[in-house]
């Protein structure tokens, strides 16, 4: 089986999306599930729906169109300010948009008219992080003019921490969000269906609060597919962290000096690499770079440590293990690591899908020793 490769267990996927699901919707939250991650891939997609996702979410009207094509079935938001060039894409293929920006309100709304349809529109608001939002003080004008707007259907309003500037997201910032909630439907006698509270960072607060206010939905990624919350990268409980793994082939292996040798400046990508001399290493070479994942973001097998990276070789000290030319190592994956595999050319992706035999079977030991071995149940992903 080829390498590099993402190895995608769904049946992992569903259960930690079946798990958080049922953790939210006893504090009435429901959960969109979102797939930027993972290219829109509609297998997942349909893991997640398994899972008991209200519905899907991704940045992209490219993987929105993908999953309409694939032809799964769910209700599709676009959780990134539509690009007034893509109004018609948007209005076509995704429910609802979340927005901030009357010019692309406006033209989605013609859009709409257009193409005969009623698209449905969730405002986001700026609630300290500086991303994206309409301030608080602008929330309702902007609501009015979208009230007006024909064709469009405002159903809710959100926000978005931790993602720019790391802002946690806690009782102040989430009462803040609900207390505008109210406003807006004292003041204009609508009902806001959606009160979409944020991302993976939010499952602390909304796991340990006593009340979610009228937080009702969080759009979660990271945490269904990593099965780890996003401020400080701890496991969450009772999910699977490698429900997603990473599995490169070794290409070089030869016992070499831990120090380089000469005048030493930046190295191909601007650092000047600090290496501490601890004798000769079995020094072993991936094949696995920078243009297949973020090598900072990899956690690799118990005794093993990553040395560096090119934009081509992964270097590791294998420490006690000796791993031959075509072994393979498989490796967990932080969100970065995971967005970077996903969407380069050269990672082949491979889905154990649920029901297939060996699906749900408990990962191969780690480091994989031996020539590359296709897993039972294993197939590449369209
Ligand atoms: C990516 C994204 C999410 C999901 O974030 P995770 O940390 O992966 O849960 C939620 N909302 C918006 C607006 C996003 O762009």
């Amino acid at each position: 089986m080829s390498a590099p490769r993402l190895e995608i267990d769904l049946d992992k996927v569903q259960h930690n999306a079946r798990t958080l699901v049922d953790q939210l919707s006893l504090r009435g939250i429901s959960v969109t599930g979102v797939t930027k991650a993972a290219l829109g891939s509609a297998e997942l997609a349909r893991a997640l729906l398994r899972g008991g996702v209200k519905r899907l979410g991704d940045s992209r009207i490219e993987n929105i169109e993908g999953l309409r094509r694939a032809r799964v079935p769910a209700s599709m938001s676009l959780i990134r300010t539509p690009m007034l060039s893509q109004v018609e894409r948007v209005v076509e293929h995704a429910d609802t948009s979340f927005n901030t920006e009357l010019d692309v309100l406006c033209a989605l709304s013609s859009a709409a008219k257009r193409a005969g349809v009623t698209h449905g529109v969730v405002l986001m608001v700026e609630l300290g992080d500086l991303r994206e939002g309409i301030l608080p003080g602008d929330l309702e004008t902007t609501v009015r003019e979208t009230l007006r707007l024909p064709n469009l259907r405002l159903r809710g309003i959100g926000t978005n921490l931790a993602c720019r500037s790391g802002v946690v997201p806690g009782p102040e910032n989430m009462a803040e969000l609900s207390a505008l909630a109210d406003s807006i439907e004292a003041t204009f006698g609508v009902e806001l269906e959606i009160v979409s509270g944020g991302n993976s960072a939010n499952l602390p607060w909304a796991l340990s609060s006593a009340s979610s206010g009228r937080i009702n939905d969080l759009r979660l990624g990271e945490a269904l597919l990593l099965g780890r919350e996003p401020l400080l990268r701890q496991a969450l409980e009772g999910l699977h962290t490698d429900a997603i793994t990473l599995c490169a082939e070794v290409i070089e292996a030869k016992l070499k000096p831990s120090l380089p040798r000469g005048k030493l400046a930046q190295s191909a990508f601007g650092e000047v690499p600090a290496a501490v001399d601890r004798g000769p290493v079995w020094q072993t070479i991936l094949s696995l770079g920078r243009q297949d994942t973020d090598p900072e973001g990899l956690y690799p097998p118990h005794g093993l440590e990553v040395l560096g990276a090119s934009s081509d070789h992964l270097f590791m000290d294998p420490g006690a293990c000796r791993l031959p030319v075509g072994a393979e190592v498989r490796f967990q994956l932080n969100y970065s690591a995971l967005l970077r595999a996903m969407t380069s050319p050269f990672v082949t992706k491979v889905v154990r899908a649920a029901g297939e035999p060996g699906a749900g079977a408990s990962p191969p030991v780690v480091p994989q020793v031996g020539a590359a071995r296709a897993s039972k149940g294993i197939r590449p992903v369209r």
